[in-house]
């Protein structure tokens, strides 16, 4: 297994990695820079935007105002920073494009998680059907699309374009999925381009694929140490999950009076060095069972070759399937998403009617449906509070809902 698993040649580039010498290109061409590649460039981009900055104050799974010390939109962002380059380096591929889609793929995410998206969604797609003579995008709201929207036209602090203009394979990792009616409209809007892979049904690179992985294994770890610190999972009841009891068993046999806080994150460090090696060695066997030698042999196949092995994959599955059920659903949890959604919802209704409340410089967008999720998108968890309690005069988070970390 070890053997499968060690680094590539030092600084050796794979035959099938991304070539930042052969990029697709910007949207609006510019010259090379002088010392950076396109894909550090696009990394540079996305670390000094402004959307990148505001995901410090945008939660994962939790509320910001639940405790300092869980996750944020940011950390999780550098978690998958991480764990993709590790593995990018011992396949052979491009570390700084799987750094630059790293950092990039959260940046749409709305205030409040999953709840605040939902919400969003729900009140684009109700204006849709309320409207369906009226000129609408009728996009809903989708992250992954925002994610795009944001790179591609909401970042306003360059002189001769809207947006980061970022290279093309940048770009193809932010659009990690799309629901094919979506791919039609942005393939309408510009032909070829990111949007193309999912009416082909063909493969983004290996760097795009391994961060959609990295993503994955980075949330079911954290997940994870945040459940069982926030007090809504405990330990005892995780080993219920044949990987946690694997690694939680093999943390105490190497360190027998290891207990708490360190068993845990002991126990989480050797499920992320299985993962990550499980991976490396099953993709790298995927690859050469595929037969592929450049990246565009890997973008012509129907499926992804970076994965799990099958019986990781199960592995991975049920640990899913228990964060489901007794975090992402836990009543605590379920409350404070009930909670940000009416918040979403609530604002939602209150810029639509009066759009001048909007304190932003943004240009208008095609319908100001449009200009109102942008701008509730873009909203940290703490300003979407505050701009709600000023709004509505209701205080609807109170100050008691604070969980407090365990250990
Ligand atoms: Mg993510």
């Amino acid at each position: 297994m070890l053997r499968d698993v060690v680094q590539h040649p030092l600084g050796a580039l794979a035959s099938y990695a991304s070539d930042p010498s052969t990029s697709q290109g910007r949207l609006h061409p510019q010259a090379a820079a002088l010392t950076r590649n396109e894909f550090q460039r696009d990394r540079d981009r996305v670390i000094h935007s402004t959307a990148f900055r505001r995901l410090v104050y945008k939660t994962q799974v939790f509320l910001n105002h639940e405790g300092d010390l869980f996750r944020t939109r940011l950390t999780h962002s550098l978690e998958v920073a991480q764990i993709g380059r590790s593995i990018a380096r011992n396949l052979g591929l491009h570390e700084d494009l799987v750094e630059a889609v790293a950092l990039a793929h959260d940046l749409g995410h709305t205030p409040f998680g999953h709840a605040g998206q939902d919400a969003l969604n729900e009140a684009m797609r109700q204006h849709v059907s309320d409207h369906a003579d009226t000129l609408v995008d009728g996009l809903g709201f989708e992250h992954n699309l925002q994610s795009l929207r944001v790179v591609d036209t909401l970042e306003r602090s360059y002189p001769e374009f809207d947006g980061l203009n970022l290279s093309f394979e940048t770009r193809e990792g932010v659009l990690k999925h799309c629901a094919l009616s979506h791919a039609r409209r942005l393939e309408a809007q510009r032909p070829n381009d990111v949007g193309a892979r999912f009416i082909n049904k063909t493969s983004p690179s290996l760097e795009a694929q391994l961060c959609n992985l990295a993503d994955e294994i980075a949330y079911n770890a954290h997940d994870v140490d945040d459940g069982v610190r926030s007090g809504l999972i405990d330990f005892e009841q995780l080993q219920s999950v044949p990987l946690v009891l694997t690694y939680a068993n093999e943390a105490k046999r190497a360190f027998p009076h290891l207990l708490g806080r360190r068993l845990l994150a002991e126990t989480i460090r050797r499920i992320l060095t299985a993962q990550v090696f499980d991976v490396t060695a099953q993709t790298r066997q995927n690859i050469q069972d595929a037969g592929v030698a450049t990246v565009d042999d890997v973008r012509a196949l129907p499926s992804d070759l970076v994965g799990f092995s099958s019986a990781m994959r199960r592995e991975s599955i049920v640990l899913k399937q228990f964060l489901f059920a007794n975090l992402y659903r836990h009543p605590q949890v379920a409350e404070m998403t009930a909670t940000a959604k009416g918040v979403v919802t609530d604002l939602f209704a209150a810029y639509l009617a009066a759009p001048d409340m909007m304190d932003t410089s943004a240009p208008k967008a095609s319908t100001v449906q449009r200009s109102v999720s942008d701008y509730i998108a873009g909203m940290t968890d703490r300003f979407a509070m505050r701009e709600h309690a000023r709004i509505t005069g209701e205080d609807v988070f109170g100050a008691g809902a604070t969980l407090r970390p365990h250990g």
